[in-house]
């Protein structure tokens, strides 16, 4: 079993090659999260970005690609974003 997996962060390094940090635990779903993060992010109205640590939050790259997770968006149901625009959305109707 490979116990020590990569993923690639999108961010170059000047010598060429890319940056990758490990990726233990990946969410089956996205490209961007481990699946704990996914996990955290879906109960979060935040979303996954919101939930990552200061460090990854201070990286641009990071940041912009966890922020765009499919997982803990508001069009995918299951979600707190989603219940949350659900609920509003039920407001306007009224
Ligand atoms: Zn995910
Ligand atoms: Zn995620």
């Amino acid at each position: 079993m490979d116990m020590t997996r990569w993923i690639d962060t999108g961010m170059d390094a000047p010598d060429g090659h890319a940056w990758r940090r490990p990726a233990p635990d990946d969410c089956p779903d996205c490209d961007c999260c481990t699946a704990a993060l996914c996990e955290g992010g879906r109960k979060s109205v935040f979303g996954c970005a919101f939930l990552l640590s200061q460090a990854d939050k201070a990286d641009k790259a990071i940041w912009d690609r966890v922020s765009k997770c499919p997982c803990s968006s508001a069009e995918k149901s299951g979600t707190m974003a989603h219940a949350l625009a659900e609920h509003r959305a039920e407001q306007e109707k009224v």
